[in-house]
């Protein structure tokens, strides 16, 4: 089975019945998401072990698996690489996603997240042959491997592992692809080189191009009114000529229109409109403080539970807003309800979790130090 007009539903973000409980999916509004998107001729669904405490793939097999014939849809999953301590835990995590979800394939199968430390979990772990051997048992159509790491990294994943590998799934979005640290474009140009077919995730980069300063937004809107920040984005990685796919986490009914949309009135980008997003992304680049893409992996391990991505949204806005007060309010309201940044003490644990290679308590300090020295209405 084929992916349609590229367009991938992502289920890690989706809609909550209690927002701060991340097992809590709001299963009638997800069906209804989920009845729009197929109904549109779409047919690709991602997940992962990890997704809402597990309860992303149980959600899926409610709303997709339970109530559409198998053939009709396609469900990627994903292996929790920091869970693997050992060559048998492959078969062990696999039977237990295959169970979640109530399916006896998978369409596509991936290691979840290659960064430097998973990178040897999975080496110790055989889990690249494992996914070979999926593959030429037929329990996975496809194999792959999300990246998060340096460029240096994928190119050894690619010439030492990739054998048999079919995709890589990579961060792209219009900001990372001439970023520094993130370099989608060296990754995208490397998975070419050595034949992969490239999946886009974070292609609104966990909403900071839609979170953005009031400057920006007024660019958007005199570039082109007709057109929505989201849909331009969209359409910037449905060009790049080797993407086969492009997963947007969609949180509620009105994204999932939006995205459906973009994707039935799809158009490559001019040559105008990449030139816009490039100048566009030079000073978004300039305005955000802390590239977190608030994918929450850190949090489940930070023995404080802090909400490290609450406090970087905070943080970018109020350097995107300088001369706005209402944020040190909303620093001091999410000290006061949750966990104050102030009880990080840089254990330093959640930093391998991070998908986008930030130093976390270095960056909670610098929050701190910001939000501290002004007016706290709770004090
Ligand atoms: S360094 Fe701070 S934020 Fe990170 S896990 Fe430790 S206490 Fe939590
Ligand atoms: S700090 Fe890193 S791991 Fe945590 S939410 Fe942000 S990007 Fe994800």
């Amino acid at each position: 089975m084929t992916v349609k007009n590229k367009f991938g539903f992502g289920c890690m973000r989706l809609p909550l019945t209690d927002k701060k409980d991340p097992s809590s999916v709001d299963q009638e509004q997800f069906n209804k998401m989920v009845d729009l998107y197929l109904e549109n001729g779409y047919n690709y669904f991602d997940t992962s072990y990890a997704y809402h405490n597990g309860i992303s793939e149980i959600s899926i097999k409610k709303a997709v698996v339970d109530r559409y014939p198998r053939k009709s849809y396609m469900i990627t999953d994903k292996m929790p690489t920091w869970l693997l301590t050992k060559a048998e835990d492959n078969e062990k995590y696999v039977n237990e996603m295959l169970n979640r979800l109530g399916i006896d394939y998978f369409d596509r199968f991936l290691i979840h997240n290659i960064n430097t430390p998973w990178f040897k979990k999975a080496v110790n772990a055989e889990t690249f042959d494992y996914l070979r051997k999926m593959k030429e048992e037929g329990l996975a159509s496809k194999i792959g491997f999300s990246f998060h790491d340096e460029p240096e990294l994928l190119e050894k994943t690619l010439k030492e592992y990739s054998n048999g590998f079919d995709f890589a799934l990579l961060e792209i979005n219009y900001i990372d692809w001439n970023d520094p640290i993130i370099q989608s474009k060296k990754c995208y140009e490397l998975c070419v080189e050595y034949g992969l077919e490239i999946y886009v995730m974070e292609p609104l980069k966990g909403g900071v191009i839609l979170n953005t300063s009031d400057d920006i937004k007024n660019d958007f809107k005199k570039f082109n009114p007709n057109e929505s920040i989201a849909s331009l984005a969209l359409r910037f990685c449905a060009s790049l000529d080797n993407v086969k796919v492009i997963l947007s986490g969609m949180s509620n009914i009105e994204n999932t229109k939006e995205n459906i949309e973009t994707f039935n009135n799809f158009k490559a980008l001019t040559d105008e409109e990449w030139e816009f997003l490039e100048k566009e992304a030079e000073k978004l680049r300039k305005n955000i403080a802390v590239a977190c893409s608030e994918c929450d992996y850190c949090i489940e391990h930070c023995p404080h539970n802090i909400p490290i991505s609450d406090y970087f949204r905070i943080y970018n806005a109020k350097k995107q807003n300088p001369d706005s007060n209402i944020y040190t309010a909303y620093y001091h309201k999410l000290a006061n309800e949750e966990v104050s940044a102030e009880e990080c003490n840089e254990c330093g644990t959640c930093i391998d979790y991070c998908t986008q290679q930030i130093d976390i308590p270095e960056e909670l300090k610098k929050v701190v130090e910001t939000f501290e020295s002004g007016f706290n209405p709770y004090a």
